[in-house]
């Protein structure tokens, strides 16, 4: 389909950062054809009025679990540790294969309101999510959580080669929409055999990675105990870090100056979750190192269960406040790299590398927010207004590979309703259902 985008603002996060007032955008099937000027010969199939809208591109959640949805407000207020052993691991005791359908559905619903495109999703029974991910018409990275413990002792237990055979029928599937990485849930959940055999299969196949890493200071202590190494040592001497396909480490939130060598030497992709960092009290990653020291990172939300919800919008917010507020320096994350760390930063970790600028040629993967509303007004800067003043009602239209997923403000590919039903239902029955604690965080 051909769609003419005419007269919009367009925060272009090219690499001058350049913002196009009343700027035309040509969309031909999956990619941007042009911007700024149109060719004469440009046919569209559908013109949309740019005016008070600002265009840019789709948002990349790098960490998050969907179908968590269903826990949602269930395991508040709790440290790590108990909120894992007393409320998380226990209400996925009644979790079933259905189950994470619709929280996975009702996933998507919240995500595409937001601004988003793309996430990669770390959970069980990923065949269910991949539906969602075919249906909504998102880009995804699915990562099947890995505990090695055996089907007796989990809940949506996979094997890895279960989660080998499921890479090797969807990895790039969806129209190339859908990729596929292993999922170990972190090192102190698996044993270090496990781990050595999920690495091993990840040279062997050239599959990616993605995984829990140094969390807390208490998990720091005890691998330093256990192991004589930082958990970002371990990973790297278990050969988790190695992979062709790099890896995705989610948080790395307590680490030294030794680790942040080995994230950079090694490649590997953090993804910072602001909000579940200052809500569990975890403690905030050193971003500014990370950028300086050429450590890729990307931005998540985590899962609702957590952060209660699934808005990047706000993750960049508080990433930037975060930075600010531990550094006490304003100067600290400006907001175009806040912007640029939420899209294409995001993009590159999950594999989709053509996305995440406005630019011919590029994926036509775009968010559209209105900004005719009072929190807007003036317009001095539209990108600031984006991080530190929109709300995922802002919104209007979201648009991935070519194809619209929301449009004035209308889920195009999904049915919201019947979601929100089904998710409410399914939430109460797997609370009221009787519940036992599935697995131990070892503290
Ligand atoms: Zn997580």
């Amino acid at each position: 389909m051909n769609v003419l985008i005419k007269g919009a603002d367009v925060l272009t996060l090219d690499a001058d950062g350049r913002l196009l007032r009343g700027c035309d955008i040509a969309v031909s099937s999956r990619n941007i054809l042009a911007v700024g000027e149109i060719p004469r010969d440009f046919e569209p199939d559908e013109t949309v009025v740019g005016r008070h809208r600002l265009v840019m591109p789709a948002l990349f959640n790098a960490h998050a679990h969907g179908p968590m949805t269903l826990v949602r407000g269930w395991a508040e207020d709790l440290p790590l540790e108990r909120w894992l052993n007393e409320r998380i691991w226990v209400a996925e005791s009644a979790l079933t294969r259905a189950d994470v359908f619709w929280g996975a559905a009702l996933a998507a619903c919240e995500m595409i309101r937001s601004g988003t495109a793309a996430y990669a999703d770390h959970y069980f029974w990923l065949e269910e999510t991949a539906k969602v991910v075919e249906a909504s018409g998102m880009k995804a990275m699915l990562a099947w959580c890995l505990f090695g413990r055996g089907a007796e002792k989990e809940v949506g237990h996979a094997s890895l080669q279960k989660t080998l055979d499921f890479a090797r029928l969807r990895h790039e599937g969806a129209e190339g929409r859908l990729r596929v990485a292993l999922g170990p849930h972190s090192l102190y959940m698996c044993t270090d055999d496990f781990l050595r055999k999920v690495a091993d299969a990840s040279h062997r196949l050239g599959i990616g990675i993605h995984l829990h890493l140094s969390e807390s200071q208490g998990q720091v202590e005890r691998s330093l105990a256990e192991h004589g190494r930082t958990p970002v040592a371990h990973a790297a001497h278990l050969g988790l870090l190695d992979g062709a396909a790099h890896a995705l480490a989610a948080h790395c939130a307590c680490v030294t100056a030794e680790d942040i060598a080995i994230l950079a030497r090694k490649l590997v992709c953090v993804a910072h979750c602001p909000k579940t960092c200052m809500k569990l009290g975890m403690g905030l990653p050193p971003l500014r190192r990370f950028l300086e020291l050429g450590v890729h990172s990307a931005l998540g939300t985590d899962g609702p269960a957590s952060g209660n919800d699934l808005n990047m919008l706000e993750a960049m917010r508080l990433a930037g406040l975060g930075q600010k507020h531990e550094s006490r320096r304003p100067e600290e994350l400006p907001h175009m790299q806040i912007l640029k760390l939420a899209t294409q930063a995001g993009a590159r970790a999950l594999g989709f590398a053509n996305s995440g600028v406005i630019a011919e040629g590029k994926r036509a993967d775009l968010a559209l927010f209105d900004t005719d509303q009072a929190h807007w007004i003036p317009a001095h800067d539209l990108a600031a207004s984006v991080v530190y003043a929109s709300h995922p009602g802002d919104v209007t239209d979201v648009m991935c590979d070519g194809r619209w997923l929301l449009r004035n403000r209308q889920l195009t590919t999904l049915d919201e309703e019947r979601i929100r039903r089904e998710a409410q239902t399914r939430a109460l029955r797997m609370v009221k259902a009787p519940l036992r604690q599935v697995r131990q965080y070892p503290g």
